[in-house]
């Protein structure tokens, strides 16, 4: 039977399902989950994490809205689920406003939050599930934007040492879905507030050719920051499965980079894979693409799948299992590697 343990300031859970915090929606258990809503909170958790037998050894998971996981077994150790809210501007120029946005907002009120106040910079990554706190961990991007160019810094606690820690957009190693916390620092900070920067006079990105095509498919000639989140959104709602209705991750894998001379290699294969220029000697090419031309498009394994529209996205029809979708992602990269010679990483943290 589960039961709760109280201590000073922080409620621990025992055996939790994890179904309804993490969007694949898979039935996994947590043996201990803690929910933080202050900081103070987290400092008593932290000091018991490090001092009471029970929990002093215990693998730990940081958990946002649960939007980029993948859970394959019961968690044998504690999730920490980061709740701290508030968002509040904290210095002002002619020109910008700096935001400081807590790690347990949700990243899209945060969007719209800007969108009413007529801030730019962040309207491209409308509708992006998850919490604030996460979107520097894979450095969140969508539609030409990424979080990192709005980025300033983040405050950040050490595990370990309980350590308050500001990391710069340097610290930080931002690239494409990627971060030092996906890397050398991974599990090891609480990331708790951010700070961004946002404009008062807007320059709006059309960039990215989807959205151009879908603004001039609606006449709209001079777009405003509003009229390009509602394109996002539009877009995103048709393209990608809603996680309320049907369990997945958004991409499951990202986008290969190569040298220009894998890419050489890869067009003997495939002269036709759909591809974008990164920079002089790199070339990104669409993993959708590559697993599509596999043939996995829609295709159906008991309950978990590929998406019909979205061939990057893995699916759970509803009884699907963690072990299943690890081992439909492994099919798929086994057979995009036997056809392409690429090995598809993925994006999703698979625990
Ligand atoms: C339908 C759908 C569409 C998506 N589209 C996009 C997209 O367009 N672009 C994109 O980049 N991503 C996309 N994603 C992925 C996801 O939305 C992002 O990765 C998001 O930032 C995850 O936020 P989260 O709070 O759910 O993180 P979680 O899934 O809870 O955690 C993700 C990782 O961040 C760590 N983490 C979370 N919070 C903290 C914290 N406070 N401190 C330290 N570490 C922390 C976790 O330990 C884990 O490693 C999509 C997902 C879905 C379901």
């Amino acid at each position: 039977m589960p039961h709760s343990l109280y201590n000073k300031m922080v409620l621990i859970e025992e055996y939790v399902s994890l179904k309804k915090y993490h969007t694949f929606g898979i039935d996994v258990a947590a043996r201990y989950f803690c929910e933080i809503k202050s900081l103070e909170a987290l400092y008593s958790l932290l000091n018991l994490l490090k001092t009471d037998h029970h929990y002093q050894h215990l693998p730990v998971f940081i958990l946002g809205a649960g939007s980029n996981v993948l859970f394959t077994e019961d968690f044998k150790g504690i999730v920490i689920q980061i709740g701290l809210k508030g968002i509040r501007i904290i210095d002002e120029t002619k020109e910008t406003i700096t935001v400081e946005a807590a790690a347990g907002e949700n990243w899209h009120q945060l969007v719209l939050w800007s969108l009413e106040q007529g801030y730019g910079g962040i309207e491209n990554l409308s509708l992006i599930p998850g919490s604030v706190g996460a979107a520097p961990v894979q450095n969140i991007g969508a539609y030409g934007v990424e979080f990192s160019d709005c980025f300033l810094q983040l405050t950040a606690i050490s595990l370990k040492t309980g350590g308050k820690a500001i990391f710069s957009k340097k610290d930080c190693e931002f690239g494409y879905r990627h971060s030092i916390f996906k890397t050398a620092l991974k599990n090891q900070y609480i990331i708790c507030d951010v700070h961004i920067q946002l404009s008062k006079n807007p320059k709006v990105n059309t960039h990215y050719p989807a959205l151009r095509q879908y603004l001039a498919e609606q006449s709209v000639t001079q777009p405003t920051i509003h009229d390009i989140s509602n394109a996002v959104i539009s877009i995103r709602q048709k393209k990608l499965p809603d996680p309320a209705i049907l369990g997945n991750a958004g991409s499951f894998f990202k986008n290969p980079e190569l040298v220009l001379s894998e890419f050489t290699q890869l067009q003997q294969r495939a002269s036709h894979v759909v591809h974008f220029p990164v920079d002089n000697n790199t070339v990104k090419v669409a993993a959708a693409w590559l697993i599509e031309h596999c043939g996995w498009r829609g295709k159906r394994i008991g309950d978990v799948g590929v998406h019909t529209e979205q061939s990057l996205v893995l699916v759970n029809y509803g009884q699907g299992t963690g072990q299943a979708i690890k081992a439909l992602a492994s099919d798929i990269q086994t057979s995009v590697f036997e056809k392409f010679g690429i090995r598809l990483t993925p994006e999703v943290c698979i625990l």
